[in-house]
């Protein structure tokens, strides 16, 4: 069983760049109908005692009468979680953090790495996530998955996300993707993203 994880922040802490009606009704609603259903899909697993990310890391041991709920839900579930957590504004992106040099080594430069990246984003066709991950050679790599799947059923640690799903950014944004993802680069927690970069490594 899970529950919707608690926002760190308010739902305007990211007021102008993702609006708070977007965040309430992306957590309250969206998120939240993931939950939802990723916990009826498990009601009478046995894989029920486990959390989402252990389930999400082997998807073999997933029933196949539950798989897709499984996948789609708990996929949902765990890229929420994880997307509010690297979300936050006024934590900008530092060349001489560890995830910084690794950014810049890999991609020539921070720009580059955001071009690539935001190019991610906006070309996944239609709903899905973009994603600098830690891959099995311990390499950054750039990766979009469609619907809800997940990076770490990929054998991937993610380090960064960023949801392109219409529900993400249709109030403020329309049919504009390519502009929420500019936005998005104003809310990137890049400390947390550090963080998340040193234990991936060890
Ligand atoms: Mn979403």
């Amino acid at each position: 069983m899970e529950e919707l994880m608690k926002l760190p922040y308010e739902y305007d802490a990211l007021e102008p760049y993702i609006d708070a009606q977007t965040m309430e009704i992306h957590h309250s609603k969206h998120h939240q109908g993931y939950v939802n259903k990723f916990n009826a899909a498990m009601e009478n697993s046995e894989l029920k005692e486990k959390s989402v990310e252990e389930i999400l890391k082997d998807l073999n041991q997933i029933p196949e009468e539950i798989k897709k709920a499984v996948v789609n839900n708990g996929g949902g579930v765990y890229n929420h979680n994880f997307f509010w957590g690297i979300l936050k504004k006024e934590t900008p992106f530092k060349e001489d953090s560890e995830i910084g040099k690794a950014i810049i080594e890999k991609f020539g430069s921070f720009d580059k790495f955001k071009e690539e990246f935001s190019n991610a984003a906006a070309t996944q066709f239609g709903s899905g996530w973009a994603w600098l991950v830690l891959n099995k050679e311990n390499q950054l790599e750039i990766i979009q998955t469609k619907n809800q799947d997940s990076v770490i059923s990929l054998e991937m640690k993610p380090l960064l996300n960023i949801d392109v799903w219409e529900h993400a950014y249709y109030l403020k944004y329309q049919n504009k993707r390519p502009d929420y993802i500019e936005a998005f680069w104003n809310v990137v927690n890049w400390e947390k993203v550090n963080e998340l970069f040193s234990e991936a490594k060890s």
